[in-house]
């Protein structure tokens, strides 16, 4: 079972302990779970994971949850990591693999993050959630709640899109609609928590969505036989997927599972709204709450992420970027893969497919080097943004 052991500020390195409710630090930095790896090391094997549940719980020793019988599990993760020898092979690329996050409950990866804060409200005898979001995390939430039977309050963009309104309405959830970005839905959520009795899941400001999304990166390895690609394209909104994965990179060199080599970490961003690559090409250790967001991939419109440093830092360390592509290179891209794969991609994923093509233009990433893009989410929730392509006449 877990092996959690205690939370540490991301800003100070501040011990906090396990097993309660927090927020963030008292320095205003997001909370990491540690746990302990020497335990873990020598009471499990990587060899028993396929014994394990087929979803991400086949990692519950590097979870949170103490009490399996708290854990709320919709069959998330275990998505295929697909070879793509069609793009790949007009690419010019032998090894090019998208890991399809997609095939997940409601659609996308965000069901790994709210599979685990979800179960730790349960453990935690959380009631009531509350969340700020751009879309698809809402829909998780709701899912999770729904199956937990908590009550949920969701606030989102008046214009998020179709699927994640009916989803959320759907599950039972309360959901305002909010004349703003997601940043003005964050701030309602945290006037209204304390006087509502709301458990705030924001991103990174509660602990452990970040857990349940760092197990694409332990999926990664084991699918790859305890390798790592050279090269990881991620689609970066927040960036607790990269975020996330990048820490659960340490963990398993850690558990002895692999070595010290880290795939260069690529954040994608839109033209629309890209903090991440700003701060990036400036030098930058924090970003600058982009102006004006706008881009039809709503999981990337999040104007000043709170883990901004933590992505930057991943980039860097690896010897990766942070790159924007334009909307319409996007969702060309998205179609091109739906084509050529027989993938339907959010646009999210288009765009790291449109990176991709820049930075093998640029010199940046070279043709024999294996790659991963991860495409986070499904093209059946983003049919405002494909059917601007496919008028009905
Ligand atoms: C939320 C979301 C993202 C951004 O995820 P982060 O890990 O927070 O950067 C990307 N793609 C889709 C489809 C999303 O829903």
């Amino acid at each position: 079972m877990t092996t959690v052991s205690y939370l540490e500020c991301s800003l100070t390195g501040k011990r906090y302990e396990a097993g309660k409710l927090w927020n963030l630090s008292e320095a205003g930095g997001p909370l990491l779970v540690r746990y302990d790896l020497e335990t873990a090391r020598q009471a499990w094997n990587r060899e028993w994971i396929p014994n394990g549940p087929s979803s991400m719980w086949r990692y519950a020793p590097v979870l949170p949850v103490r009490n399996p019988a708290h854990i709320v599990s919709l069959g998330e993760g275990m998505t295929p990591l697909v070879k793509t020898d069609r793009l790949g092979e007009r690419l010019g690329m032998p090894k090019l693999w998208i890991k399809d996050e997609g095939i997940n409950p409601t659609g996308s990866f965000k069901a790994r993050g709210l599979s685990c804060a979800i179960s730790m409200c349960v453990e935690l005898g959380v009631k009531k959630v509350a969340i700020p979001s751009a879309g698809n995390a809402a829909s998780a939430l709701a899912a999770y709640a729904a199956a937990a039977g908590l009550e949920a309050h969701i606030f989102m963009p008046k214009d998020v899109p179709q699927s994640n309104y009916i989803e959320c309405k759907s599950f039972g959830a309360n959901v305002t609609l909010v004349d703003g970005l997601i940043s003005d839905c964050g701030r309602i959520v945290a006037e209204r928590k304390d006087a509502e009795g709301w458990f705030d899941v924001s991103t990174l400001k509660e602990p452990y969505r970040i857990e349940g999304k760092k197990t694409m990166g332990y999926e990664l390895a084991e699918q790859m036989r305890w390798t790592l690609p050279d090269v990881i394209f991620y689609p970066c909104g927040g960036g607790v997927g990269l975020i996330g994965m990048w820490k659960a990179f340490d963990e398993m060199e850690a558990l002895g599972w692999i070595g010290s080599k880290r795939p260069r970490m690529i954040a994608v961003q839109v033209e629309g709204c890209q903090p991440v690559v700003r701060a990036f090409e400036q030098g930058d250790e924090r970003s600058t709450f982009w102006d004006n967001a706008h881009t039809v991939a709503a999981g990337l419109r999040v104007p000043k992420p709170l883990g901004d440093f933590l992505i930057l830092d991943a980039c860097r360390k690896s010897g990766g970027t942070a790159i924007a592509v334009s909307d319409e290179a996007m969702m060309d891209a998205g179609v091109e893969l739906a084509e050529l794969e027989g993938m339907f991609a959010a646009p999210e994923g288009g765009a790291c497919v449109a990176a991709l093509r820049n930075l093998l233009a640029s010199g940046f990433i070279q043709k024999e080097e294996s790659v991963v893009i991860y495409n986070t989410g499904s093209g059946l929730k983003y049919m405002e943004a494909y059917s601007d392509r496919f008028p009905r006449s």
